[in-house]
């Protein structure tokens, strides 16, 4: 299995400032907002944003809803809500991959070519970094060696911390 090194790619900074086709949001199972990305994300997009989350009924952890972007350059957000860590239970690794897997899988069903992911989870949420790292990279990898709809993925690195655990994850991934 193999993906155009292209395909994924690291970039510092803040999410809420890429101009992609959907930005994720790592939020909490009421999607009214919360810290971290996913109040920047709510300040960036103004308003609005808020006025359609109250419309979704929540989220599951490792489920992920779609809403416009509304002042964000980005034109859609992919509201997913991660594990919280608890010490390492093998049920959290599949809620982290499932949230990667099912927001890929919402941005095919809806024509989205770019996305950019944060580091879900490893924030508040606690999950720890290098292993979040790794998942991440490996579920996006399988999705892109099945799918060719979407075009880049872009693992944001919100901190120097961040870029080193993708790195290391996407060498361990591509074998190098
Ligand atoms: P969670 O509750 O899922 O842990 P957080 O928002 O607390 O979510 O953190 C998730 C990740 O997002 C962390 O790596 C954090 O540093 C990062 N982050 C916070 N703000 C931004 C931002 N504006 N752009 C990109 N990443 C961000």
């Amino acid at each position: 299995m193999s993906v155009d090194p292209g395909r994924i790619q690291l970039t510092s900074g803040d999410i809420t400032q890429l101009r992609v086709d959907a930005i994720v949001n790592a939020a909490n199972s009421s999607l009214l907002g919360g810290g971290g990305v996913d109040g920047a994300i709510h300040r960036a997009a103004g308003p609005e944003l808020l006025a359609e989350c109250q419309t979704l009924g929540g989220c599951k952890t490792g489920q992920a809803k779609l809403t416009r972007g509304y002042r964000l350059p980005a034109r859609s957000v992919i509201h997913t809500v991660g594990p919280i860590w608890q010490g390492g239970a093998a049920s959290a690794l599949e809620l982290l991959a499932a949230c990667y897997g099912n927001s890929l899988k919402l941005a095919v069903d809806n024509g989205i070519r770019t996305l950019a992911f944060p580091a879900i989870s490893c924030g508040m949420y606690g999950y720890p970094l290098d292993q979040a790292a790794y998942i991440a990279v490996r579920e996006v990898m399988d999705f892109l060696a099945k799918d060719d709809r979407i075009e880049t993925v872009y693992l944001v690195c919100f901190g120097e911390e961040v870029r080193q655990a993708y790195e290391q994850a996407l060498q361990t991934m591509r074998g190098g």
